[in-house]
Order: structure tokens, then C-alpha cells, then sequence
């Protein structure tokens, strides 16, 4: 992405439409929806959403359920 959106990050496609506070949040959760996390079978950090609460680890390819932004909470 672009260095020059600044702050807004990916947030910045939806226009001014929406308000500041939905702004930040959306941001956040693409940011963490884009993160990617340790697997719980072969622990590589090789953990990225393939769809909402689906997450799939590209190393050993073991696919799990988890929340929708975030693989486990614990
Ligand atoms: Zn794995």
C-alpha cells in the first residue's frame, strides 16, 4: 500500500462517509485481519484468515475456527 495514505491506512478506500470512530476501527480490523498468527499444530507463525472466524496456517495447512478478527482469544 501506499506510504502516502498517511494514517486512515487501508480505511481510506470508504471515502468520508463514514465518521472518524468507524474509521479507526475498520483500520484496526483489516490491520488484524491481515496479521498473521502462530500456528497451534506446528507453531510457525503461518496463520492467516482464509474467511470469517476460518483460519488456515500455510505451512502445515491445518485449518481452524476462531473469531472473526482474531484466531483465539486466550
Ligand atoms: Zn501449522
Amino acid at each position: 500500500m501506499a506510504k502516502s495514505r498517511g494514517k486512515i491506512g487501508s480505511a481510506g478506500r470508504f471515502g468520508e462517509r463514514y465518521g472518524k470512530r468507524i474509521k479507526t476501527l475498520t483500520s484496526a480490523a483489516e490491520k488484524s485481519k491481515n496479521a498473521r498468527y502462530k500456528c497451534p499444530k506446528c507453531g510457525m507463525t503461518y496463520v492467516k484468515r482464509e474467511s470469517s472466524g476460518i483460519w488456515k496456517c500455510r505451512k502445515c495447512g491445518v485449518k481452524f475456527a476462531g473469531q472473526a478478527y482474531k484466531p483465539r482469544t486466550e
